[in-house]
């Protein structure tokens, strides 16, 4: 396990699964756990009702996570490394795939807590850094700001000497731990804010939380002239999966108002091209979310896919097309 984690130096994509317990209301509602993780790289599905079906029932990844893991243990074993690299000036992203109350929130969260930990641990060590933090949303290709309610139309802009940015974004210099609680329930507010019902609204949209650490050598802090060197690393709680699912009739989701979902199916294209190989053409420009997350994508930086599952019979479909989308990502 240790050298396939090293692997991930390599710039292949980390991938790891999560399974969440069955929630209370399940449990109430007589639902049965499926799924089983017999050891630290495999899944099971386990229903003896289904035996000799077709689709496979082991599935192997990077690390697997049980119900009864704390997010400290995914932080550690699935998302650190990753995230970490900031500190040595590489760009990373994590995201959270899989569908709506399997747990990317719940995981994301306590990842970006965790990480903002380390990261000041670092600093405080070695003083020559800012961290910055600044978070958007992007629904229906829209993309807001969600640090304040006025920054609803958002650009993406090709800068000649920064790169790919987001006009107008507020970023956040982070003070302390405090500051980045008081900035994470800032989002969470403004996320309820909205047209639509939030439950739509946040199984439908894409929130990006994104760290910049801004760092200079030592001896040259404060002078004129000292190169500073800027990494970022991203936080992706992704739209529910089942809006990537085409597994709805056309004039169902037209009655339903809803359409798929351009960003995530575009980002599966460019995950599973970055998993072959980064060569060749990458479609990034196809959707707000490859395009913001381009320079964190591919080339030098590093990427981990953390997907929840939900263990429950009654959602084994959704369960499925989250493995097979981290198949294809591994
Ligand atoms: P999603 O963001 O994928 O829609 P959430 O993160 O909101 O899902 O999780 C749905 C519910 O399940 C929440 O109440 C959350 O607290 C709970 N939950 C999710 N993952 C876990 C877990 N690993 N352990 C305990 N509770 C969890
Ligand atoms: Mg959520």
């Amino acid at each position: 396990q240790k050298a396939q984690m090293a692997g991930a130096r390599e710039e292949r994509i980390l991938v790891v699964v999560r399974l969440r317990p069955l929630s209370d209301k399940e449990i109430i509602a007589n639902e049965v756990a499926d799924w089983e993780c017999i050891n630290d790289n495999t899944i099971l599905y386990r229903n003896t009702l289904r035996e000799g079906s077709t689709f496979p029932s082991a599935y192997t990844f990077d690390r697997v996570f049980r119900g009864d893991c704390l997010t400290k243990q995914v932080y550690e074993e699935g998302a650190k490394e990753v995230a970490v690299s900031v500190v040595n000036g590489i760009n990373s992203t994590i995201f959270a795939y899989g569908q709506t109350s399997s747990g990317k929130t719940y995981t994301m969260t306590g990842i970006t807590e965790y990480t903002v930990a380390d990261i000041f641990d670092y600093i405080n060590r070695e003083r020559a850094f800012v961290l910055k933090f600044s978070a958007i949303e992007i629904y229906n290709e829209a993309i807001r700001d969600l640090l304040s309610s006025e920054n609803t139309q958002l650009k993406p802009r090709d800068d000649p000497e920064r790169g790919l940015i987001v006009e107008k974004v507020i970023e956040e210099v982070l003070r302390d731990w405090n500051h980045l609680k008081e900035l994470l329930s800032i989002c969470e507010a403004q996320r309820k804010i909205g047209e639509t019902s939030l439950n739509e609204r946040s199984s439908r949209s894409h929130r990006i939380i994104r760290l910049t650490i801004e760092s200079s050598a030592r001896e040259f802090l404060g002078k004129e002239n000292s190169t500073t060197l800027a990494a970022s690393v991203n936080f992706v709680d992704l739209a529910g999966s089942e809006q990537a699912s085409q597994s709805l009739s056309t004039e169902a989701r037209l009655k339903e108002g809803c359409h798929i979902n351009r960003s995530l199916l575009t980002l599966s294209t460019v995950i599973r091209k970055l998993s072959k190989g980064r060569q060749g053409h990458i479609n990034y420009r196809d959707s707000k979310l490859t395009l913001i997350l381009q320079p964190c994508l591919g080339g030098n930086a590093r990427t981990a896919i953390i997907c929840t599952l939900s263990p429950a019979r009654s959602h084994v479909e959704q369960t499925r097309n989250t493995l097979l989308f981290a198949c294809c990502a591994k």
